[in-house]
């Protein structure tokens, strides 16, 4: 195994939000994801790469050792199930809340609820805790239609303003889970590349813990 370095991440908040933290360790990609088509992203280290995937595949790629590293959301691992990851720091990016939410004033309904979301295995795992039957409808985005059109009674989305939920008439509900994102290190990188990652993560660390003194 080289001791070359691999680092999924996903277009958008997350890359932005990244980029910083990565200037920190000394890192800093050679184009920008959202003007270029390339997949993999060259940096100013010659061994650094940074692979650009859906958020949703990260925790895949880095589980499978085609990434070292990955940045993730909290929702996208508590789906995913975390195996074959180590979880090594709270990067305290892209935060918001995982919710239950639905129609303003609307009263819980008797009987088995129908809640769409595209979090299928966290809102499972929700009302399995409260020992309630609902029925999981699976769905890959735009959740908060879901209610309007009555194909279900709530939805589980994550929630940041609540921006989306008002526009939509919905109000949120429950909290489930508070969502940040998270770095993520394939297991025999940790062991194999020991000294470098180990040394990525101190720098990732010291840049997070600059950003937000607490
Ligand atoms: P808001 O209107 O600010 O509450 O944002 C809600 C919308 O943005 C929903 O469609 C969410 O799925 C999405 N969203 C909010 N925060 C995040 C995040 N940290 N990561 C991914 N999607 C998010």
């Amino acid at each position: 195994m080289s001791k070359s370095l691999t680092i999924a991440l996903s277009k958008g908040r997350i890359f932005k939000e990244t980029l910083p933290l990565l200037a920190h360790a000394g890192i800093v990609p050679r184009d920008d994801p959202e003007t270029s088509r390339k997949l993999i992203l060259d940096t100013n280290i010659d061994d650094v790469k940074l692979v650009i995937i859906r958020a949703s595949d990260v925790p895949t790629y880095v589980e499978y050792g085609a990434a070292d590293i990955g940045v993730a959301g909290k929702d996208v691992l508590l789906e995913h199930g975390g195996e074959g990851l180590y979880e090594p720091l709270d990067l305290n990016i892209a935060r918001c809340r995982l919710m239950v939410a639905g129609p303003v004033g609307q009263p819980e309904p008797a009987g088995r609820m129908k809640i769409a979301t595209k979090f299928v295995n966290s809102t499972r795992r929700y009302y399995a805790g409260l020992g309630k039957q609902v029925e999981i409808i699976k769905l890959y985005g735009s959740m908060e239609l879901a209610p309007l059109v009555g194909l279900a009674d709530r939805i589980v989305d994550l929630v940041d303003t609540g921006n989306t939920l008002r526009a939509n008439g919905l109000e949120p509900l429950e909290h489930i889970v508070d969502v940040s994102s998270r770095l993520v290190v394939n297991k025999a990188s940790m062991k194999m590349k020991h000294v470098r990652v180990k040394a990525f993560i101190a720098q990732i660390a010291e840049a997070v813990a600059q950003r937000q003194p607490r």
